[in-house]
């Protein structure tokens, strides 16, 4: 090892030359052969003539050396060898370290055989300064020598002289220094804090070796060794001690508790003054300032922190307490929560809390029943409630009962729960249901429904269909026993009067709705030989009347009568005349015979029985006019029936002889026998008489009226009367019976 430092940084190792004295002062110097040798014989020269070949130490030392030395064609030895195959410095024995080595490129090649010895190229015009492996027996080289420097006590007593390049070193004792070692090194100067110290100094003060005790005052302890020593390497053997305060156990707050302390020479430590206060809400048991002795000891005992105390709270009527005590019963940080038992609610702030202040948050609550909807009485009921904790809340029952016609519906009585609630539903009165009307039959029903249908206060009213009457209430209420106040009517057919067959008649009637009601036809009918008079068919209408008048049967009319010709008509009438039932018997005039029925009766079909009935004159026989003689014939009924006359005259010159005229008489023979004609001459005047009063009587009658005609004809008849007077036997008749054609024909 080299020591370089003492030269300074301008220096360094290869500055031995420069700083020094060089060839002066018997320093390390360099010298070389003025010959050429093998590797040997270069180091015993060197070794004959100076110390050895040289140690190349260092980069500085070859520079040096390059710069220094002249050029030489075979270059120079220096003292490294490979000993068994490792680079050896020489002098040293020491191996050639990585570091150090400052082998050429491409060296140590070892081209040749055993080229275990080193060469340095001086001036080489490449790697100058590198090394060069070479056969050691190369004899071609110059020897590098150098000379050691030291002497005898050169480095006085403290220090060992060791050779440096062209140079020596003086290498001091542990614990000197300087060129010769004259000097102690110097450690720290002590200046201990809060303690006391006592030092002694055999090479300086706080020089190496010197020594230094230390103690502390009361109140403090040492920290660190009691002795220091200045050791070689300029420090102390152990840290300057340090005088600390003794100290007390370490404070902690206790629970609740603050802690302030100040601390003169260190926490919790001699002198130290601690405070202690209490958190909001506690109040501190003990003292409160607390010092630090020299004991290590605390003054007093450690206080403590009790919670504040609130006053005792109890649970509100109906209501339960329930209690968290953190410090204590009813102490800061408790809470209390209040409930109420089922059914009451809490009037107030649930939970409390003790405060730091001792009291408690918010009044004390109370308890006050849960209240419920407030019922009200159902429709036509009535609510009856009882209150225990006041109107509507808990524990209330209501009663309901209802009106009467209603019943209720739902619970009887409801109570106020804990749940706000009732309980059971809403109840409500529900009318009083009657049995279910139905309209009568052939009526109607109108019913108008207070409270539902066919319920308490429905009102019924009846009416009946057109032809009916109501029998019974034209109203009903439904009362509030459920039952209708008045019996359901009847639709009664309306009665018409009770009709009867007509005389003569039959009455068939069919009956819808009873006897002669309402819809009540009744037809009419007659027996035979009746026909009816009005309407056949009658209806009862809804007014109660029959349509149309009661008919009634009248005889059937047949035709009338009347008496024949010459005849009588005698009639019987059983009802009416000439009508069903009459019988008309006929009878002629004398003279006459009924030709025909002498009796008819009316049937029922309006005819009579028979024939017309005539009265035919009693035919008597035929005259013959005589011979010679004229028949002049009146025949008021008919050829030679009754009452003909037939009056006889002769022809002129003969005389009439037997009964003038004839009459058929009402026996049909002839009055007389028939005249005959015999010549006679005062036949002439009796016909003159003859014409003459006949004539006369057709001149008026051809002038004048009818009237007039039967006038005349009375007055004729008169004569006629007086004429017959005069002669009984003949028997002229009714007037005006002389038929014209009778006399026309015989005109
Ligand atoms: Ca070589």
């Amino acid at each position: 090892m080299w020591a370089l430092g003492s030269c300074g940084v301008c220096c360094l190792g290869i500055a031995v030359f420069t700083c020094g004295v060089v060839m002066q002062v018997g320093a390390w110097t360099y010298y070389y052969s003025e010959e050429d040798y093998e590797w040997d014989d270069a180091r015993t020269y060197c070794q004959t003539f100076f110390t050895d070949l040289v140690a190349i130490q260092n980069k500085e030392e070859i520079e040096y050396l390059n710069r220094t030395l002249p050029y030489h064609g075979k270059y120079y030895w220096i003292g490294i060898r490979k000993l068994r195959g490792i680079w050896t410095w020489v002098g040293t024995k020491k191996a050639l370290t990585k570091e150090a080595a400052n082998w050429a490129t491409g060296e140590p090649n070892n081209r040749k055989f055993n080229q275990d010895c080193v060469e340095i190229y001086i001036k080489r015009s490449s790697e100058a300064g590198k090394w060069n492996d070479e056969p050691c027996t190369k004899k071609k080289k110059k020897a590098l020598c150098y000379k050691v420097s030291c002497q005898p006590l050169i480095c006085g007593l403290h220090g060992d002289c060791v050779e440096v390049i062209q140079s020596y070193k003086c290498e001091c004792h542990p614990g000197f220094e300087g060129d010769k070692c004259e000097n102690a090194v110097q450690c720290p100067i002590l200046e201990p804090r809060a303690a006391y110290m006592n030092c002694s100094h055999p090479f300086g003060d706080f020089r190496y070796n010197s020594t230094c005790t230390f103690w502390c005052s009361e109140g403090f302890e040492r920290r660190g060794a009691d002795e220091l020593q200045c050791l070689a390497d300029r420090q102390w053997s152990a840290e300057t001690p340090t005088c600390t305060a003794i100290t007390c156990p370490e404070l902690r707050a206790p629970e609740h508790a603050e802690l302030n302390c100040s601390h003169l020479h260190g926490n919790f430590a001699f002198g130290s003054i601690c405070d202690f206060s209490c958190q909001p809400g506690f109040e501190l048991m003990g003292s409160q300032s607390h010092e630090c002795m020299a004991t290590g000891n605390w003054t007093g005992d450690i206080p403590r922190c009790k919670a504040v105390t609130c006053p005792v709270l109890s649970a509100p009527d109906h209501g339960e307490l329930h209690c968290s005590h953190i410090h204590g019963n009813f102490t800061f940080g408790s809470t209390c929560d209040f409930s109420c038992l089922p059914g009451f609610e809490l009037m107030g702030p649930v939970s409390h809390e003790c405060t730091a202040m001792g009291i408690w948050t918010g009044d004390t609550p109370q308890c006050k029943a849960i209240s419920c909807s407030v019922l009200s009485a159902p429709e036509y009921g009535e609510v009856n409630c009882s209150h225990i904790h006041g109107n509507f809340t808990f524990g209330s029952t209501c009663a309901f009962s209802c009106q009467p016609g209603f019943v209720l519906m739902g619970p009887q009585s409801r109570e106020c729960m804990a749940k706000r609630t009732w309980t059971g539903d809403i109840p409500r009165c529900k009318a009083v249901t009657c049995p279910v009307l139905s309209a009568p039959k052939h009526g109607e029903l109108n019913c108008s429904h207070l409270h539902g249908n066919f319920t308490f206060g429905s009102i019924c009213d009846f009416s009946c269909q057109s032809g009916f009457e109501l029998i019974g209430p034209e109203s009903c209420e439904c009362t509030a026993m459920g039952t209708w106040s008045k019996s359901t009517p009847q639709c009664k057919a309306i009665t018409c009067p009770v009709l009867g067959a007509p005389e003569h008649g039959e009455l068939n009637c069919s009956h819808i709705h009873g006897n002669f009601t309402f819809g009540s036809t009744c037809d009419f009918s007659c027996l035979p030989g009746f026909e009816l008079m009005g309407p056949v068919s009658h209806e009862c209408t809804a007014m109660g009347t029959w349509t149309g008048d009661t008919p009634q049967c009248k005889a059937i009319t047949c035709s009338l009568l009347t008496a024949p010709e010459h005849g009588e008509l005698n009639c019987s009438h059983v009802y009416e005349n000439f009508t069903f039932g009459s019988i008309c018997d006929f009878s002629c005039q004398t003279g006459f015979e009924l030709i025909g029925p002498q009796s008819r009766e009316c049937m029922a079909t309006g005819t009579w029985t028979g024939d017309t009935s005539q009265c035919q004159a009693i035919s008597c026989p035929v005259l013959d006019a005589p011979s010679h003689g004229y028949l002049n014939c009146s025949h008021p009924h008919g050829n030679f029936t009754f009452n003909s006359t037939c009056s006889f005259s002769c022809k002129e010159g003969f005389i009439q002889m037997g009964a003038e005229m004839l009459r058929c008489s009402a026996t049909g023979n002839w009055t007389r026998h028939p005249p005959v004609c015999e010549e006679d001459s005062a036949a002439f005047l009796k016909q003159v008489l003859v014409y003459t009063s006949t004539s006369a009587l057709a001149a008026i009658g051809l002038v004048l009226s009818g009237t007039l005609i039967a006038l005349l004809a009375k007055q004729l008849s008169d004569r006629e009367e007086k004429k017959k007077l005069l002669n009984p036997t003949s028997d002229l008749g009714a007037p005006g019976i002389f038929t014209n054609a009778a006399y026309d024909s015989t005109l």
